[in-house]
C-alpha cells in the first residue's frame, strides 16, 4: 500500500509527497496534529493537514525569520517574543546568540512543543535553554497587556484562518507594535504572493501592517514546501531600515555557520519581484487613502466635541487658494474641467487658522469635482471686500436639488442624489 500526503495549493494545483511512515496522529484542542516521515524531506509536521515544516527545508524559514532581524539590531536585542513556533525553530536560531538573555515562546498549542520535542528534536532542540519562558496562550492575548517591553517580536504563526487567524488583523500588528520597545523590530510570516487566495492574505497582512508601523518591507525565500516555494516575510519597525541599518561586520564577526542566510542575500531578500512589488504599492495606495480618511475623521470629531483649537495667524490666503487649485492639477486635466481662477496675484492677507483654510478649500474643490465634474468646470475667485475676504467655489453640475440646500450644511450627509455620480465620505462643506 502507498500511503501518500496531498496538500492543494489552489483547487488544481498541490503539493504531493510519498509518505514511508506516518509517526504521529493526534486531534489537539486546537487542531490535528499529524508527523510523517519520508524519503525526499526526512519528517514534516503538519497541522490540520497543512505543511508546517520538513527536516529538510526548515533551515531556510527558520534562519530567514531570525538572522534577518539579528543582523540588523545586532546585541540591542536582549528580550524577544515568539508567538506560535511551538516547533522550536526560530527558538533554536535565537538561542545561538549569547546575548540574548530572555525569550518568551507564546504557543497556543501545548500538544504541539511536546509533539515537536518527541518527533522533531533537531528542531526543538533548544526549548528547554533556560533563558526560554514556553507560555501556552493565545498571542492575541497576550499581546494586548505587554507596553514596551522587548526588542523583537517573531510571529511564526499558522496561516490566516483557524487559530491563526487573529495573528494577521490590525487589532494584533497595533498591539506588537505597542509591546515593542522604540528600536524593536516585528517580523512575520507573510504568506507566498503567487497564487491568488495567497496573495490576497499577504495583501490583507501587509495593509494591516501599514496601518501600524511607520516602516514595513517585505523579504523573500524561497521555501520548497510551501504553497509556489516563493514565501514572504514582513520586517516593521518605527524606523530602523532592513537594509540601511544591516551591520554585517558584526553578524560576520560572529562566525555563525548558516545554510541559508548570510549578509549579502539579507540586501538582496528586500529587492522583490515587480509583481510582487504591484500586489503592495496597491494596498499602500489604499492605505494611505484610509488613514487620510481617518484623518478626517477625527478632526471632524475634534472639531464637533470643540476639542480643536483653532490657531489664527496672518495668512496669505491667496497663495493658499493657488496651492490647493494646484494639488487638483492632475485630476483637472485629466477629467478635462475648464478652471477659472479669480486670484489676486499679489498677497491677500486674512487672519485665520491655515489648515482650516485649507482642508475647506480641498473639500469645496473635492466635492466640485467629484459631483459637479460632468459640468466640465470649475471657478474659484477670492476677493477682497471692506473687513471680510469672499472666497467662491463654483461648478456647473447638476448640482442640488431645490430645498435640499439646508443639509449641504449638515455634518455626514451626501446627498441621495450626488451619489451617484461617485462615492460620498459624507465629509462635506461643514
Ligand atoms: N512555519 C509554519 C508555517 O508558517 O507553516 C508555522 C509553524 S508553527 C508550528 C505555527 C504555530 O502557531 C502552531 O504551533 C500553532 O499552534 C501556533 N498558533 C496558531 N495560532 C496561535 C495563536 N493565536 N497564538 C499562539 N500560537 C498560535
Amino acid at each position: 500500500m502507498q500511503l501518500t500526503f496531498t496538500e492543494m495549493h489552489t483547487p488544481t494545483v498541490g503539493l504531493q509527497i510519498q509518505v514511508d511512515r506516518q509517526l504521529y496522529t493526534e486531534q489537539s484542542d486546537f487542531q490535528r496534529i499529524d508527523v510523517f516521515e519520508c524519503e525526499e524531506f526526512g519528517r514534516f509536521l503538519t497541522l490540520d493537514g497543512y505543511m508546517m515544516l520538513t527536516e529538510r527545508d526548515e533551515f531556510i524559514y527558520h534562519e530567514m525569520m531570525v538572522h534577518v532581524p539579528m543582523a540588523v539590531l545586532g546585541e540591542k536585542i536582549k528580550k524577544v517574543l515568539v508567538i506560535g513556533g511551538g516547533d522550536g525553530g526560530c527558538v533554536r536560531e535565537l538561542c545561538r546568540y549569547q546575548h540574548i538573555e530572555h525569550i518568551d515562546l507564546v504557543e497556543i498549542d501545548e500538544r504541539v512543543v511536546a509533539v515537536c520535542k518527541e518527533y522533531l528534536p533537531g528542531v526543538a532542540c533548544s526549548l528547554d535553554d533556560p533563558r526560554v519562558h514556553i507560555l501556552y496562550q493565545d498571542g492575541l492575548k497576550y499581546i494586548r497587556r505587554i507596553e514596551d517591553e522587548y526588542d523583537l517580536i517573531i510571529i511564526d504563526s499558522t496561516d490566516p484562518f483557524g487559530p491563526g487567524e487573529g495573528l494577521f488583523t490590525m487589532e494584533f500588528y497595533g498591539n506588537c507594535y505597542k509591546a515593542l520597545k522604540e528600536h524593536g523590530v516585528l517580523v512575520n510570516q507573510h504568506e507566498s504572493p503567487f497564487y491568488k487566495g495567497d496573495a490576497l492574505a499577504c495583501q490583507r497582512a501587509h495593509r494591516n501592517i501599514v496601518h501600524s508601523f511607520e516602516l514595513s518591507r517585505l523579504f523573500q525565500a524561497h521555501i520548497p514546501t510551501y504553497p509556489s516555494g516563493h514565501w514572504l516575510f514582513g520586517f516593521s519597525s518605527r524606523g530602523v531600515h532592513p537594509v540601511r541599518d544591516l551591520n554585517p561586520d558584526w553578524w560576520n564577526s560572529l562566525g555563525l555557520e548558516t545554510k541559508y542566510y548570510n549578509t549579502n542575500l539579507h540586501k538582496g531578500a528586500f529587492y522583490l519581484p515587480n509583481y510582487v512589488q504591484k500586489l503592495l504599492e496597491k494596498v499602500e495606495a489604499r492605505a494611505g487613502e484610509v488613514m487620510e480618511l481617518m484623518d478626517r475623521f477625527f478632526t471632524l470629531a475634534k472639531l464637533e466635541a470643540g476639542d480643536m483649537e483653532l490657531e489664527r495667524s496672518r495668512v496669505d490666503v491667496g497663495e493658499v487658494c493657488r496651492e490647493t487649485v494646484l494639488d487638483f492639477y492632475q485630476i483637472l486635466t485629466r477629467q478635462e474641467i475648464r478652471v477659472e481662477a479669480e486670484i489676486p496675484e499679489g498677497a491677500v492677507w486674512g487672519c485665520c487658522d491655515r489648515e482650516a483654510l485649507r482642508r475647506i478649500l480641498n473639500n469645496l474643490i473635492s466635492n466640485a469635482v467629484r459631483y459637479g465634474g460632468d459640468g466640465g468646470y470649475l471657478g474659484v475667485s477670492l476677493r477682497e471686500g471692506e473687513d471680510a475676504l469672499f472666497l467662491e467655489v463654483a461648478d456647473r453640475g447638476k448640482g442640488v436639488a431645490p430645498g435640499a440646500g439646508e443639509q449641504v450644511f449638515q455634518r455626514l450627509v451626501t446627498l441621495e442624489d450626488s451619489r451617484s455620480s461617485g462615492e460620498g465620505s459624507g465629509l462635506g462643506l461643514s
